[in-house]
């Protein structure tokens, strides 16, 4: 275990049509969100237990109120190597400079398309000016940000190269994310999915070759060379899953510790920090848990029947933790 992803918030201010489509959500209960003090302690015995990379998100994170405030005491960990940020970027423009002077290292910006009227129609927003100062507040803060952009087939399956041009204005990396289905509200189907082998055909095509970098390790994105010598990446979680080498864990808001994007439940670790646990015995808890841990919840799911959705609406409404905003993407 070496990645620790803390979802703040299951709360957003979009409506992606591939997370959270719904107008309603049933949320968490606020009492039972952690405070800062409750995620830092958590935090420690996850370090404790070897995790060196802390990404934040949610929801979206930006909508937590003090959220420099968290960064500030993550930052001061020696231990955390590396501390990042996944944001839609709405509310960025006025949060980056706070940000970098928490001491966050790395911001990474949700963005799917180039054109405003998609951008509503995807998001159920007409902010997108927004994304895009809060982008270019990124870049001009942090000098580099990484940009995520889901591949629909349909809906953005056209932009591919356009959004690796506006990364090169804003000395972003472009990652392509496949589609994966991780709930049942969205219209996932198999046909949605544009997957790794044709997007490395399209850039291939219009730059005249892709180079792969070879570093993939545990990291989920697999990078490549453009010629000139821009990289990308891609995140195939749905046609090439990477369970055999997932290294990370995931808190959701309210404390439950998720094995895996797919899990069915978690473990509860609110539970025993406000019961008084100590730090050790939190990772002992930790410890025990990730040893038994046998999830490989993308391969499982690249090797059944996909017709059905994951989760039907009907659990979805029963649940807010099998949501992928709870679950923090
Ligand atoms: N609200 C923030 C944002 O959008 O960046 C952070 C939370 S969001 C759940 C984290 C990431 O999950 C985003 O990059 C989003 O595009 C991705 N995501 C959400 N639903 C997805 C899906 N069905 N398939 C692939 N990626 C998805
Ligand atoms: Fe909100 Fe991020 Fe989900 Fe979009 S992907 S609905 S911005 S949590």
């Amino acid at each position: 275990m070496r990645s620790l992803r803390i979802s703040v918030t299951d709360r957003c201010n979009l409506r992606c049509q591939y997370c959270m489509p719904e107008p309603e959500y049933v949320w968490l209960p606020r009492e039972s969100l952690l405070s800062f003090e409750e995620i830092g302690q958590i935090a420690e015995a996850f370090i404790d237990e070897g995790v060196n990379r802390i990404r934040i998100t949610g929801g979206e994170p930006l909508l937590r109120r003090d959220l420099p405030v968290l960064i500030e005491s993550l930052a001061a960990r020696t231990a955390v190597e590396d501390l990042a940020l996944t944001t839609n970027g709405i509310l960025l423009k006025g949060n980056a400079a706070a940000l970098k002077r928490s001491g966050l290292h790395r911001i990474t910006v949700s963005l799917d398309t180039l054109k405003r009227e998609r951008f509503r129609a995807l998001t159920g927003s007409s902010d997108w000016d927004a994304v895009i100062a809060g982008i270019h507040a990124a870049a001009d803060t942090f000098g580099a940000l990484k940009i995520d952009t889901v591949a629909i087939r349909g809906t953005n399956d056209d932009e591919i190269v356009e959004l690796l041009e506006f990364g090169r204005t804003v000395n972003a990396e472009v990652r392509f994310i496949e589609y994966m289905d991780v709930g049942g509200a969205t219209r996932w189907s198999p046909a949605t999915v544009v997957p790794r082998a044709e997007i490395l055909e399209v850039v291939g095509r219009h730059y005249g070759g892709v180079i792969p970098i070879g570093e993939r390790a545990s990291a989920p994105a697999e990078r490549f060379l453009l010629p000139d010598g821009r990289t990308f990446g891609i995140i195939a979680s749905t046609t090439a899953p990477f369970c055999a080498t997932c290294d990370r864990a995931r808190l959701t808001a309210d404390g439950i510790w998720l094995l895996c994007l797919y899990a069915s439940g978690g473990t509860d670790l609110r539970r025993p920090l406000r019961a008084g646990a100590s730090r050790d015995e939190l990772r002992q808890l930790i410890h025990t848990v990730w040893s038994l841990r046998a999830d490989r919840g993308a391969e499982e799911r690249l090797g059944m029947d996909r017709q059905t959705t994951l989760v039907p609406l009907r659990a979805l409404k029963k649940d807010a933790h099998l949501e992928m905003h709870t679950r923090g993407g």
